[in-house]
């Protein structure tokens, strides 16, 4: 799959797929994606821009649910458990995870122009780099993201 974010596209899939994926990863793990869960999920989803927790209540506020912000937060905190979304730090942000049953850094596409960010899938090489990195170092590293900002190739064609 070559970059559906910087591509137009029928995104009714993308959060299909997402959240039948979501639903198949929690039922395998035993654990419960309520309907706040589920809903913060399906938000984070709404399309390929990354998401801010005030984002999210205001939408959920203008749904009539008037959801306190902790719940938000712990909702969010499940997603990113469950390594179903990711954190976008540069951008305070959320964005939904493209293939989240299998475990990978977060390596992010930022376009600067239209907003969207784009996973890299696992780039191994990408990965390996940074492993050797962190071992020169002797450090030992539990989680990494990283975020390339600039322009998308849709951006720089119009
Ligand atoms: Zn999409
Ligand atoms: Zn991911
Ligand atoms: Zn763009």
């Amino acid at each position: 799959m070559s970059a559906p974010a910087f591509h137009p596209h029928d995104h009714s899939h993308c959060v299909h797929d997402a959240l039948s994926e979501a639903e198949r990863l929690c039922t395998a793990r035993s654990v419960r994606l309520t309907e706040i869960r589920r809903r913060v999920l399906e938000l984070v989803w709404s399309s390929h821009k990354p998401l801010g927790a005030y984002d999210i209540l205001d939408r959920l506020t203008a749904e009539g649910h008037k959801p306190a912000p902790p719940t938000v937060y712990r909702a969010l905190e499940f997603l990113l458990e469950q390594k179903l979304i990711h954190r976008i730090a540069s951008r305070n942000a959320f964005i939904g995870c493209s293939h989240p049953g299998a475990p990978h850094a977060g390596y992010f596409l930022l376009c600067t122009t239209c907003g969207n960010a784009e996973e890299i899938g696992n780039s191994v090489p990408l990965a390996q780099a940074v492993a050797a990195a962190a071992g020169l170092a002797e450090f030992l590293v539990e989680s990494q993201t990283l975020e390339l900002a600039g322009t998308c190739r849709h951006c720089r064609h119009d």
